[in-house]
């Protein structure tokens, strides 16, 4: 029998890098699409098929879903929180990618479809206590979503939905919850809390500073998924017979000023923590209720948050360093 071959969009993403490599080990035929320039994919493997193409554009699409049996669409204008609440256009206009990439996967006759989801479909009201009750999937109705990002997301979700009930089309969706490992992104502007947490530590150490700043008061409470479980999860979602929109991510909650506390304690250093309350800081509470995932599954996201940080703490030390010593990163 001839290997299946899938297609991962935004294959030179953090996420994307990952599950191209488990996708190979696998033995299946990799088709890695990234609008990024392949010097600047977070990895890139020599036995998949590596493609520059930007998704948005239906001929891309068609081209990248050619000869394709799964499409994993992973492709997206994304970034923490500072990105996502400064370029609500530019998220907004993802979705070209997941409507052509439909189409496409329509037309090529995929065998199937997943998308990446977000906890920020979920509507802002549920979210508006420190102390929140975790979401559950039906917690995204009525729409209040994430401005823009969140939007995206939502409507693409209905697409999958619409393409399966309407042309049959095998589609799956999760909701991910904050992802967070070496290899993602650090620093620039899209980096998020765990690696943001992780840098400004790294550097007020390697500096000698006595401070580090906080956006928000730090009460704010998050989950935060470690790569592994969140590759686990995606392929186990798209062999389940889980229709509807579920959520992928930790339940292991913890506040902002928490997660500071534990890297600190990862890296042997306290700080005194200074509050910008004018940054951009998100929702005041969100968590992931993963009852539906371990009824479908028996499984849900568990690696301890205090053990995926010490391994992300480790690598970005290690790329801070290089960094700074002028090497490529
Ligand atoms: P990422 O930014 O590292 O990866 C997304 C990739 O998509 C990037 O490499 C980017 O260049 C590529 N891309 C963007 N526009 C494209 C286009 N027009 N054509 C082709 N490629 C394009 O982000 P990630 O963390 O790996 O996220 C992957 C997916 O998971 C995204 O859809 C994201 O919205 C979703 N998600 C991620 C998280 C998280 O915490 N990382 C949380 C919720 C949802």
């Amino acid at each position: 029998m001839s290997k299946k071959t899938v297609l991962v969009a935004g294959g030179g993403g953090f996420i994307g890098g990952y599950l191209v490599s488990r996708l190979l080990k696998d033995g299946f035929q990799v088709r890695s699409v990234d609008i990024k320039p392949l010097d600047q994919w977070y990895q890139v493997f020599g036995d998949a098929e590596n493609v520059v193409a930007d998704l948005k554009l239906i001929e891309s699409c068609n081209a990248a879903c050619d000869g394709v049996d799964d499409v994993y669409n992973l492709a997206a204008d994304m970034g923490g929180m500072g990105f996502i609440e400064n370029n609500k256009a530019l998220c907004m206009l993802s979705v070209l990618i997941n409507t052509h990439l439909l189409q496409a996967a329509l037309d090529a006759r995929v065998d199937r479809f997943f998308y990446a989801s977000s906890a920020c479909v979920y509507n802002a009201d549920k979210q508006k206590s420190e102390d929140v009750i975790p979401l559950k999937e039906a917690d995204a109705y009525p729409a209040m979503p994430e401005d823009g990002y969140g939007w995206e997301k939502l409507f693409s979700e209905r697409m999958c939905r619409h393409f399966r009930e309407d042309y049959g089309l095998y589609t799956r969706v999760a909701r991910f919850h904050n992802v967070y490992g070496p290899l993602g992104t650090w620093d620039g502007g899209r980096e998020k809390a765990p690696a943001a947490t992780c840098r400004k530590i790294i550097h007020a150490k390697e500096t000698g500073a006595s401070e580090v700043e906080i956006w928000g008061d730090g009460k704010q409470t998050r989950s935060f998924m470690y790569i592994d479980d969140c590759i686990k999860g995606i392929l186990a979602i798209m062999d389940s017979q889980i229709l509807e929109p579920i959520n992928l991510g930790s339940d292991e909650i913890t506040t902002i000023e928490g997660l500071y506390d534990m890297v600190e304690e990862i890296a042997g250093v306290k700080f005194k923590h200074n509050h910008d309350l004018t940054a951009p800081k998100g929702v005041n509470g969100r968590n992931s209720d993963n009852t539906l995932i371990k009824e479908y599954l028996g499984w849900a996201p568990s690696i301890r948050l205090r053990d995926g940080m010490e391994k992300t703490y480790q690598w970005i030390h290690s790329e801070y360093l290089k960094k700074h010593a002028g090497q490529p990163v």
